[in-house]
């Protein structure tokens, strides 16, 4: 079968063995696509992945072999995530699911870059589901990426009503912002890039243009009764992002972190002692974070209809080029019809 390959720093086409379910329960996925995450990107950047990795997670695909316990039936039209915690471990009881051992050690195989993959019974009865009939394949794509930012922002455990900031309007700024307001936040975002701004802007959130920092810290006072914003979701890493953050957030308010930078920046101490701010990471989703996004997404409350720029696997370098140099919003690459 085909499958993408990182390899000598590129992406490459390759045949890859099949994988079969030779006696094993679980299913065998003709896998129909799968969304370029951010966290591929930034892999691929560093250049921290051996030879031969196959990436992707973010699939959508139909059930071509199964031996399960579930419902699911060959011709099932399914989405699915990667990892699955084990909900007994020290972390599960903490509800640090996606620092379960178990969770980091389950996977897809070989990975959501392919014609097929392996998914096991416990992707199966945890993590995967029917595609709802409104869904496109490129929107059902959002599953796994709208989980994490539900785990976000329930991580952030925000009284209704809170004003909150996302800073960074990429594709994970947007639904971020979206789901943010599907639990009834008031919700703004902020970008260097007026295209971004008003893609949010197009489904009823108010946005902004955060190049001038002096003005962005007035704008915020502005929107918030001079406060500031109770909670800051930074979806870039980028280096101003920080000290943005840490502007425009309220004393006694929340950072939440949901980006990797590039360099270890440290933390600001004084800031986070004398004005008593919370900050915190999140990052990847548990099977009932999961279950909310599918939600989320099947009720229109997070649109991502026609947002996702469609690449064929045989030109999957091109997409991870064109995602780098901010040409490709969102790609979906397409493997299989
Ligand atoms: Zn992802
Ligand atoms: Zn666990």
């Amino acid at each position: 079968m085909k499958a993408a390959i990182f390899k000598n720093g590129k992406i490459e086409l390759t045949d890859f063995e099949r994988p079969m379910l030779n006696g094993r329960t679980g299913a065998i996925v003709k896998v129909h696509g799968c969304g370029l995450c951010g966290s591929d990107i930034v892999k691929y950047k560093n250049q921290s992945i051996p030879d031969g990795t196959v990436l992707g997670h973010e699939i959508v695909g139909e059930i071509f072999e199964i031996n399960s316990k579930t419902n699911f039936k060959t011709g099932d039209k399914i989405i699915s995530s990667h990892h699955i915690p084990c909900f007994e471990c020290k972390y599960c009881k903490n509800h640090n699911y996606s620092m379960c051992r178990h969770f980091k050690s389950t996977n897809i195989f070989p990975g959501g870059f392919a014609e097929y993959i392996y998914l096991s019974e416990e992707h199966l009865q945890n993590v995967a589901h029917l595609i709802p009939d409104n869904l496109t394949d490129e929107e059902a794509a959002f599953y796994e990426p709208l989980g994490c930012c539900v785990r976000a922002i329930k991580r952030c455990d925000l009284p209704k009503n809170s004003n909150v900031l996302v800073i960074g309007l990429g594709s994970i700024g947007y639904i971020m912002a979206q789901g943010l307001k599907a639990f009834g936040m008031n919700v703004y975002g902020c970008d260097l890039i007026d295209d971004r701004i008003n893609k949010l802007k197009s489904v009823g959130i108010e946005a902004f243009n955060s190049s001038d920092t002096d003005y962005c810290i007035e704008h915020s006072k502005k929107l918030t009764d001079d406060f500031g914003f109770d909670a800051i979701f930074m979806t870039s890493g980028a280096d101003a992002t920080i000290d943005l953050a840490l502007k425009t957030v309220r004393s006694g308010g929340k950072i939440l972190i949901f980006a990797s930078t590039p360099k270890n920046f440290g933390y600001a101490n004084n800031e986070i002692y004398y004005r008593e701010l919370t900050v915190m990471g999140s990052y990847s989703p548990s099977p009932d974070d999961l279950k909310d996004s599918l939600n989320l997404l099947k009720e229109g409350k997070v649109k991502t209809h026609g947002i996702s720029t469609i690449v064929n696997i045989n030109d999957i370098q091109k997409a991870f080029d064109d995602t780098i140099s901010n040409k490709i919003y969102k790609a979906y690459i397409k493997i299989s019809e």
